[in-house]
């Protein structure tokens, strides 16, 4: 008998585990159809012995002391910033655009100002900000957008950015300063023995039963619970019965290489050229010394596990149908497929430490005489 069944061992599912186990001393069984915990966050050792992420490169950033002193429980850290340069005109320049980015593109020598006036009059005029292009060309104008954005985003996502919600583009800003970080949060690092050493002993709670390898389709009749809590796509989960919610999937390719770097940062970013988006460099993100390196390629598909929710309105407004679906369901919903929300990896903790919260308010009044 569990007080509660959560699916998917991802990080929404493992924090709502060990919060439910280590503070309210409920009995959780938490169950993965994957082989493996930690969710796309999971990393593991390929067979040169270098630390890999199996679903894609993942950095953790938050500007939330909460998520990272609540992750800091299970890990200590490993400072990382990191960068991204794109490949463009046969150069290397950073991404965000910033002003090395202006300056190597157009042979120039500007300043922060002159860059700042450089931006003014290039930029359009957007009187409402909607899409993604209407982010990009407010800010850089037409030109940039085209040498940075447009190709990059019709290869992850097959649109052109004018049909993806502003969210999506605004993820990345323009700097007028040579700051080349790919992110600005105040915390910026990495797990340091990895994603799946901390997984593991955020899960190493005796409440807490695992189960890999499993449906929840298999088992769910199988055993009793009192409550679910589910974090795998909410399409699915209802059947599709409103039609299928868009995701995008992305092959990751693998190659590891008898030297010891490969490329000059973590990530480079080909916006124009070739079927993939990007090329990152494990050693850069986890600091391990090795004579070999691997890296991963990233080429974006339709089919195949869903991992992006596709922000855009018709997509959001067909989420609304099953969110109301959710909302009236005894199953908690949380996560980035279960919510249908374009989360980092610090959002989902927080989603999952709010959503935590709730429950043991409810509980504590249940509690109540
Ligand atoms: P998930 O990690 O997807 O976990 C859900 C789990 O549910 C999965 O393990 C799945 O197997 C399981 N499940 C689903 N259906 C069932 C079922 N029927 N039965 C049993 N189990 C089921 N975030 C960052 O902060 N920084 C980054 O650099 C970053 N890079 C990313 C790169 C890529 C390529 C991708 C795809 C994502 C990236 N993210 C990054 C986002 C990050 O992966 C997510 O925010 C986070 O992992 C979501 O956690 P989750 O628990 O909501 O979902
Ligand atoms: N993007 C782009 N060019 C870039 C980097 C990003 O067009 O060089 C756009 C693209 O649409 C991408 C989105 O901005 O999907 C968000 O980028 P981010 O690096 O945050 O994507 P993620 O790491 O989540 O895949």
């Amino acid at each position: 008998m569990f007080d509660y069944l959560i699916v998917g061992a991802g990080f929404a599912g493992s924090v709502l585990a060990e919060r439910l186990a280590a503070v309210e001393g409920k009995k959780v069984l938490l169950i993965d159809k994957r082989n493996h915990i930690g969710g796309n966050a999971y990393d593991f050792y390929d067979e040169a012995g270098i630390l890999i992420h199996k679903y894609g490169p993942h950095i953790f950033h938050t500007n939330s002391a909460e998520v990272f002193n609540y992750l800091a429980k299970f890990t200590d850290w490993r400072n990382y910033q990191h960068k991204v340069l794109a490949h463009t005109h046969g150069q290397y320049v950073p991404i965000p655009i910033n002003l090395t980015t202006i300056n190597d593109l157009y042979g120039k020598n500007l300043d922060s100002s002159g860059v700042t006036d450089f931006f003014a009059a290039i930029k359009e005029d957007v009187q409402q900000v909607k899409t993604s292009e209407d982010v990009v060309v407010k800010a850089v104008g037409r030109e940039l957008y085209e040498t940075f954005f447009k190709g990059y985003t019709k290869k992850q996502w097959d649109l052109d950015p004018s049909e993806l919600d502003a969210s999506v583009a605004s993820r990345v800003p323009t700097r007028t300063n040579k700051d080349d970080r790919y992110f600005t949060d105040t915390y910026q690092a990495m797990p340091l023995h990895g994603f799946t050493k901390m997984f593991e002993k955020m899960l190493s709670h005796p409440n807490i039963k695992l189960m890999l390898n499993t449906d929840y389709h298999e088992i769910m009749h199988e055993i009793s619970f009192e409550k679910m809590i589910f974090t795998g796509p909410v399409d699915e989960y209802f059947d599709f019965c409103f039609g299928k919610l868009p995701y995008r999937s992305i092959n990751f390719k693998f190659e590891t290489l008898d030297q010891k770097t490969y490329q000059r940062t973590g990530t480079i970013n080909y916006p124009n050229d070739y079927d993939f988006t990007r090329i990152t460099e494990f050693k850069y993100l986890t600091g391990q010394k090795h004579k070999k390196t691997t890296v991963v390629y990233e080429f974006p598909k339709s089919d195949g596990d869903p991992y992006y929710p596709i922000p855009r309105p018709e997509n959001n407004e067909l989420y609304k149908k099953y969110q109301a679906l959710a909302s009236q369901s005894e199953t908690i919903f949380v996560g980035r497929l279960a919510t249908y929300k374009y989360y980092n990896m610090d959002q989902v903790v927080a989603q999952a430490l709010s959503v935590f919260k709730k429950i043991k308010q409810e509980n504590e009044l249940n509690l109540d005489p």
